[in-house]
């Protein structure tokens, strides 16, 4: 009898720890980019103290070892920044428009990934983009939200109609995560600043694990490309508009300073542009099973 109310008690404990680990299960932060609900959220009250004269700490995260299978592929939506009828900033230094950096940086960067075996797709191909009719005909027909008197029939890929069109992209094959990610050049008055940054949204439901992706970019830069790198977690006024508009993971990466002699060299150098981009490809390979 003895031993039966033993065997008794130690198949309740057992019970009682899966339980335990479901609820373990259910509260972290993986998968967060599946959710239709993530995202754009009302901006929080609680966001405005937190400003971009707080960085992250450097404390880098541990990261998987290889993806995990049993969660549906990621695909990375590059987007270019600028272009079109917006060159982006035009530094004298630099000798060339924003937009053409970023476009060869968004290439490469979609080679890499591709090497990784993560699937991608670019925003746009640096030689059209969807029209203003045909952003707001899908996402009417897709059930897509947007706000119409912010979008422009003009020569411009503007940064709203970008978000928009990936939540497009997102909508057509609701079954797979998606990561955005948008590359710029920075520019500033004083030619001696230097170095990169990441911008996140902080009031993404994935700013945890943004928080964690942009923390280890920040350290990856420091220690491989030897260049400072600052990470801001935003509110919803600091934000930039394709990191509170996309519906999914969303951040934007700043490659360095036109202004600055020596990051406008990296930024014209092929094996620097290929380094920047290979660290990018492997850090978004190790965090593909968590956005
Ligand atoms: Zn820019």
């Amino acid at each position: 009898m003895k031993k039966l109310c033993a065997a008794a008690l130690l198949l309740m404990f057992c019970l009682f720890l899966f339980s335990c680990a479901d609820i373990w299960a259910s509260s972290d932060n993986t998968n967060c980019g599946s959710s239709d609900s993530d995202g754009i959220e009302a901006p929080s009250t609680a966001l405005s103290t937190d400003n971009r004269s707080a960085p992250d700490s450097p404390d880098s995260p541990d990261s998987p070892d290889s993806p995990d299978m049993s969660v549906a592929p990621l695909t990375v939506i590059i987007d270019a920044g600028h272009g079109f009828g917006d060159p982006g900033s035009q530094p004298a230094l630099l000798g060339c428009d924003e937009a053409e950096v970023t476009f060869g940086a968004a290439l490469l960067l979609q080679k890499k990934l591709t090497e990784q075996g993560i699937a991608s797709v670019l925003l746009h191909d640096g030689k059209s983009f969807p029209s203003c009719d045909e952003i707001c005909s899908e996402a009417d027909s897709l059930g897509v939200d947007y706000e119409a008197d912010k979008m422009r029939d003009d020569a411009v890929f503007s940064a709203y109609e970008r978000s928009i069109y990936a939540n497009i992209i997102k909508k057509r094959t609701p079954e797979a995560r998606y990561f955005y990610i948008s590359l710029h050049t920075n520019s500033f008055e004083d030619s001696g600043v230097s170095g990169l940054s990441a911008d996140y949204w902080g009031g993404s439901r994935c700013s945890a694990v943004l928080g964690d992706f942009c923390t280890s970019f920040k350290k990856a830069a420091e220690d491989f490309l030897k260049k400072e790198t600052a990470v801001w977690k935003d509110s919803w006024e600091e934000a930039f508009i394709v990191t509170k508009y996309a519906d999914m993971p969303s951040v934007l990466i700043e490659m360095g300073y036109g202004t600055n002699p020596r990051d406008v060299a990296d930024l014209k150098s092929e094996k620097w542009l290929s380094e920047f981009t290979s660290l990018l490809s492997r850090l978004i390979y190790d965090f593909s099973d968590s956005f």
